[in-house]
This record gives C-alpha cells, structure tokens and sequence, in this order.
C-alpha cells in the first residue's frame, strides 16, 4: 500500500463529480435546513473552501476546484492551513471505504504520480 508524498497536487487540483453550481446549490439548502445531515452531505460543505477551475467532460471525476486551504510551509513544501478539522473527504482520500460504485482494480488515485497508486 502506497503512502501520500505530499505532492500538494490534491489540494491544489480538487476533483469532484458535482458541477460548482449543484454544490452552491445543496450548500444553500443545507444552510437552510435543520433536517439535512451534516454527515451525509459533507460533500456540500466544502463548496466554500473550493475555487472552480475548469471542466474535461471525458474525465470520470470532470469539475477540478483549487482548494483555499491549501498552503506551504516555511520550507516550500505543501501544506493544509486547517489540517486538523479538514473535511472527512480530504482525510480519508482515496480510500472512501463507503463508497461502493468505485472500481477497486483501478488506480486508487486520479493523480498521476500519486504516492496511493503505488505498491
Ligand atoms: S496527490 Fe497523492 S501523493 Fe500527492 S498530496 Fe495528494 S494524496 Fe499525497
Ligand atoms: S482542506 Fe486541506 S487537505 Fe483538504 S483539499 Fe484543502 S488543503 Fe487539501
């Protein structure tokens, strides 16, 4: 099993399913609504943190988001300014064990060079 490298490419280049405007969209009902469970549409709540980048329509995970958390410490090297509250999305990347519609004999990773893609 491979380990992360801190590569920073993740934070930088953030790649989701879900359009910028149904992630505003749920965000907005979530805010609103006392029945919405926060676990559940934790996808939503990072929509504030996220930059739109651009969409590739022939990409499996096709909206790319830059993260404004992403920093770098003194030295250079990549960093997460809120490491320890980060989205449950971020600290269980790539795995998502509950995530059932995943090809497990792909890449675990979409980034190339990926410390998870390795043995
Ligand atoms: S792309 Fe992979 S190796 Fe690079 S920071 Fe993200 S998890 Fe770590
Ligand atoms: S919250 Fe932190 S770990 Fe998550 S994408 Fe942003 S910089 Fe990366």
């Amino acid at each position: 099993m491979g380990t992360c490298k801190r590569c920073g490419q993740c934070c930088q280049d953030v790649r989701l399913a879900e359009p910028p405007e149904l992630l505003k969209k749920a965000y907005e009902y979530w805010r609103k609504s006392a029945e919405v469970d926060p676990g559940f549409s934790e996808i939503y709540l990072i929509y504030p943190m996220l930059v739109f980048k651009y969409e590739n329509a022939s990409e499996d995970l096709p909206y790319h988001y830059y993260c404004k958390h992403f920093t770098r410490d003194v030295d250079g090297s990549p960093g997460c300014s809120i490491y320890e509250i980060r989205p449950r999305m971020c600290k269980e990347f790539p795995y998502y064990d509950e995530v059932t519609h995943l090809n497990r004999d792909e890449p675990l990773s979409p980034y190339d060079g990926c410390g998870y893609n390795e043995e």
